[in-house]
């Protein structure tokens, strides 16, 4: 039943985030055919593979083995303005600055992505232009 609940869970990440079996073995350190048994529920992981399909996508094993994923995931799905950014001094003096993540807060390296490589959150751009420093330190 677990194993179940988590190839629903996974199936649902990768399609709110078009993810490939690829692209999201490789966010959780695992081979691709292993990964794509355990998403199509053939497969019973392991505690220590639990944890890196955790660690890859960010979620609470509670999440991918509860039953609020669904919910979570269309949250996820629907994009969220980017309103801040954060400023880093350079060397000589100048600085650059990043776009910030409006749901896990994380600095992001490149503007205008449609998705947060971090959290995976659907991102809308635009009132980037408008965006104010973020008032919080990482
Ligand atoms: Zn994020």
């Amino acid at each position: 039943m677990f194993s179940q609940k988590l190839s629903s869970s996974i199936l649902c990440i990768l399609d709110s985030r078009e993810l490939s079996y690829e692209m999201a073995s490789e966010l959780c350190d695992l081979s691709t055919r292993y990964f794509g048994s355990i998403a199509r529920g053939q497969a019973a992981p392991s505690i220590n593979t639990l944890e890196k399909i955790c660690i890859g996508f960010q979620r609470t094993p509670n999440d991918l083995l509860g039953i609020a994923t669904e919910k979570d995931e269309l949250a996820y799905r629907i994009a969220m303005r980017v309103i801040h950014y954060r400023r880093y001094s350079l060397f000589n003096g100048d600085y650059t600055t990043f776009p910030v993540c409006p749901r896990c807060e994380n600095s992001m390296e490149r503007e205008y992505q449609a998705f947060c490589d971090r959290c995976g959150q659907k991102l809308n751009w635009d009132a980037f232009r408008y965006a104010v420093l973020f008032p919080k330190a990482e």
